[in-house]
């Protein structure tokens, strides 16, 4: 199934949620259209590969794609209408159209880096929050850095890897999902790769006191989705056991189709990297 295909199917399961999700299907559309004829993957060997993740670099911070503007101008001009339609982010959005259109901004600056993601300038100068870099930063660049790395997916292996950003684009990870083998798989929504990590630890700190990794339930509780929420560094992630809800679909289907999970840790004082529909409705700009 494509990313619309279970789109649709999840708006099905979910019909109460048919307006406020609205916004994200004209960025898949967009995502659908995108084609990588021009874009050279990256044929990385398995030794290639592993001697990065045994430095524990993820591949792209080595080998920066090159990524012309006009290629991304159909998704980051989807993504920037998501904004606009969602209110609150006119300005952010004519500031970055504006540097965008006088080439201050580059596609380069959206990718992730040690400990962010996006330029530092995108929020000093641009004056973006890190919510809408982010944001930008997954629907301009999804499509791309998926055709880009796809090739060197079938190197990692459970042990490639240790840290809680992406093996292979270094970002944060967007959803977990606890596999039919009880494996806690963490997911990148920004280049669609996922990769093993320890049900017990903190993705974003590292932490792994269990007193401080607690789990947030929804009040009308739905099987197999949870939320899991860290003590020491305040963020969240959700979390679907695949056990329970086989027929679910792909990471972030379910990330953005949960939107009501996210209310509650957002209400708890909880915080996420990549942000879902309630970061990007509270609206700060
Ligand atoms: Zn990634
Ligand atoms: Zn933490």
């Amino acid at each position: 199934m494509t990313l619309l295909e279970e789109w649709s199917d999840l708006l099905s399961r979910r019909p109460t949620f048919l307006g406020p999700l609205a916004v994200y299907q004209a960025l898949l559309e967009s995502w659908a259209r995108w084609s990588g004829e021009r874009l050279q993957p990256l044929l990385w060997t398995a030794d290639e590969c592993e001697n990065r993740w045994r430095r524990e670099i993820p591949l792209l911070s080595e080998a920066e794609p090159r990524i012309p503007a006009t290629d991304l101008e159909d998704p980051l001009g989807a993504s920037l209408e998501f904004l606009t339609e969602l209110g609150g982010h006119e300005d952010a959005v004519r500031r970055f159209i504006r540097e965008w259109d006088a080439g201050e901004v580059t596609p380069a600056m959206l990718l992730p880096t040690r400990g962010r993601i996006g330029a530092p300038r995108l929020e000093e100068s641009v004056g973006l929050s890190p919510e809408v870099v982010a944001f930008l930063a997954c629907g301009a660049l999804r499509p791309m850095l998926h055709a880009y790395l796809a090739d060197c997916r079938r190197y990692l292996t459970d042990r490639s890897w240790i840290l809680g950003v992406c093996p292979f684009c270094g970002a944060p990870p967007g959803f977990a999902d606890v596999t039919e083998t009880g494996q806690r798989l963490l997911a990148c929504h920004l280049c669609g790769a996922g990769w093993a990590f320890p049900r017990l630890q903190c993705p974003f700190c590292g932490h792994q006191t269990p007193k401080d990794l607690v789990r947030l339930d929804a009040e009308e509780k739905e099987e197999g989705y949870f939320i899991s929420a860290c003590r020491k560094c305040h963020a969240y992630i959700k979390e679907l056991d695949r056990r329970v809800r086989w027929n679910a679909g792909s990471a972030l289907i379910e990330d953005w189709g949960s939107p009501h999970l996210d209310l509650i840790a957002v209400r708890a004082g909880y915080w996420r990297p990549v942000p879902s529909l309630i970061q990007l409705t509270r609206g700060n700009t």
